[in-house]
């Protein structure tokens, strides 16, 4: 059988190869487990990636991976998490197909697994307040102190358990530990909490359990439960891996799944922790999670990003154990680079200056070809309507422009894309000397055809037909930050919001065809950049855009 690789191996897919080849396993499973407090962000797109992309390789074989939702905190879910988060898994191009699980539904799992390590004397119910356990950790360079309930008798410590878990201890005042050993260097094996006390509803079992697994006992019965073959997680749980070890170990498991640990995604110029972008949503610094200028996947989706580019960008950044800050033109230049490719071409005019061709008949109307995208000749051309008025972009005219401008300016000529080149004859001004309209001449016969000889026409600027454009919202939106790393400003990551990161035009003119878009159209708007109708408030005949992002192009030019 042939399997297909992947363009990068990575040491986690060399991995797998080795454990397929040696028979430790016949096909990887692995699994996403987000928890759903919420919504998913680009770093959980490579995560995505990595486990739906390592299912997808290795299908033939019967691989797959689940989507688990890891809901063990009741105080901190909600309902609608878990529904954004399979949206965006969907969009982003992946499927669990029937494989989908909530640890909520293996709390009876975790609580007989609990109880046999407790029948084994290996975990025992410490009845001191938080306070007096922390104390007693110890540090990296002194042992821990070992609890004075930690050799209680097996059957007094059921009967704590029990009564945790009936309700009938307060929260704070009892946890559930495992007895590992409290000099360990490895400060998670000082007989972490296993359990602890909470009496919030919890979104899918109410008030059923008063008892709630910690992550570390929790996560490793979730994968045996699953018989994921493979758990990949993040760096930061590489020293918490001889605690996941010792559950395995002594937890009457129905398989042994390994975890390994990958870097984690970090870009520029935004900040990733769910706790901070809440805190945007909440305290009203973006419009909610899928704002376009959010890092979430809901976000870059409405911004216009395709889930393509978003895929590739997790590629190109590939699986090391080398934790880095990316460049987030990387990211753009992933995105510009798809869009570049795929996007069909429009007309809009952000600051709209009325034109006048002064030598047309007053209800002239002629259907000019366009191309729809210059990069894919194959998609061929279109056709748009010129009319005698026409908007152009303010700052393509100038009263007295320099010899480099090569736009419009009292006598000299340029194309309006796909129509005639004109030449500028005259122009109004307001009290204020601001242009209010510019008068031009056509020049018969320039229509799919050169300007005549001697005449300079070095640019074609796009426009909209006065009497056909529609009035349309425009979105221009800038990174949310200013700084590079908004997590080291001094005065915390707020001081470094960019105040400039939206730009709402009212008054912009789009082509008739982009009024009747549906919402998501994604296209270039010519000469000024990428733009998408916003899935949530555009509507065809009320057109509202957002820029994906401009023309130009920082990462590659640095390069
Ligand atoms: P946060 O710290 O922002 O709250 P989290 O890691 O607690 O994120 P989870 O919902 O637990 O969020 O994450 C689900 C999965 O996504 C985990 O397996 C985690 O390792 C992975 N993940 C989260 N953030 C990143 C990241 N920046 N890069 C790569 N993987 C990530
Ligand atoms: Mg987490």
């Amino acid at each position: 059988m042939t399997i297909e690789q992947p363009e990068k191996r990575d040491f986690i897919r060399e991995m797998i190869a080795r454990d397929l080849a040696e028979g430790v396993c016949k096909a990887p499973i692995t699994r996403f487990p987000p928890e759903p407090n919420g919504y998913l962000h680009i770093g959980h797109a490579k995560a995505i990636c990595l486990n739906f992309g390592l299912a997808q390789e290795y299908a033939s074989l019967g691989a797959c991976c689940h989507l688990r939702f890891d809901d063990t905190n009741p105080s901190k879910e909600d309902q609608e998490y878990v529904d954004s988060i399979q949206e965006d898994i969907h969009w982003l191009g992946f499927d669990w197909k029937d494989q989908l699980f909530f640890a909520s539904d293996m709390f009876n799992f975790f609580y007989e697994c609990a109880v046999q390590l407790i029948r084994n004397g290996l975990a025992y119910v410490d009845e001191q307040g938080v306070d007096a356990i922390r104390a007693q950790r110890g540090s990296i360079v002194t042992p821990g102190t070992e609890s004075p309930f930690r050799n209680r008798p097996v059957e007094e410590n059921l009967a704590r358990f029990e009564a945790m878990k009936r309700g009938e201890i307060p929260e704070g005042n009892a946890v559930l530990r495992a007895k590992i050993d409290m000099a360990s260097s490895n400060m998670n094996m000082r007989d972490p909490v296993l359990y602890r006390i909470v009496f919030a509803e919890h979104h899918n079992t109410g008030a059923a359990w008063r008892i709630y697994p910690m992550y570390d006992f929790a996560h490793p019965l979730e994968d045996a439960f699953e018989h994921i073959t493979h758990s990949l997680c993040t760096l930061e749980f590489e020293n918490h891996r001889p605690l996941y070890d010792w559950v395995i170990e002594h937890c009457p498991v129905p398989s042994r799944p390994r975890q390994t640990e990958f870097s984690r995604l970090n870009i520029t110029y935004t900040v990733m922790s769910k706790r901070k972008l809440l805190q945007l949503v909440q305290e009203g610094y973006v419009s909610g999670w899928d704002d376009p200028r959010m890092p979430t996947i809901s976000g870059m989706r409405r911004r216009g990003f395709p889930a393509a580019a978003i895929r590739r960008f997790c590629g190109m950044v590939g699986i090391t154990k080398f934790n880095g800050n990316t460049d987030t033109a990387l990211l753009e230049h992933t995105v510009r680079n798809e869009l570049n490719a795929a996007a069909p071409r429009r007309m809009a005019v952000l600051h709209p200056l009325k034109l006048s061709i002064t030598n047309l008949p007053e209800d002239y109307r002629e259907d000019v070809e366009v191309q729809i995208n210059p990069e894919q000749p194959d998609c061929g051309t279109r056709k748009i309507t010129l009319t005698r008025e026409v908007w152009i972009e303010q700052d393509d005219f100038m009263i007295d422009p320099p010899k480099k401008f090569f736009r419009l300016g009292p006598g000299r000529t340029v194309r309006l894309r796909g129509g005639y080149c004109i030449t500028c004859t005259g122009y109004s001004t307001d009290a204020e000397g601001r242009v209010t309209e510019v008068q031009a001449e056509a020049i018969p016969g320039t229509i799919g055809a050169p300007a005549p000889d001697g005449v300079k026409c070095r640019t074609a600027i796009h426009w909209v037909s006065v009497p056909l454009g529609v009035e349309a919202e425009v979105r221009l939106y800038d990174r949310l930050f200013r700084d590079e790393v908004p997590d080291a400003h001094e005065q915390g990551f707020l001081a470094a919001l960019n105040p400039a990161s939206l730009e709402v035009l009212t008054h912009a003119q789009v082509e008739p065809a982009l009024a009747a878009a549906e919402p998501e159209f994604s296209c270039q708007f010519e000469r000024l950049g990428y733009f998408v109708a916003d899935r949530r408030d555009h509507a065809p005949g009320r057109p509202i855009f957002n820029r994906t992002i401009a023309l130009k192009d920082s990462w590659a030019k640095a390069k």
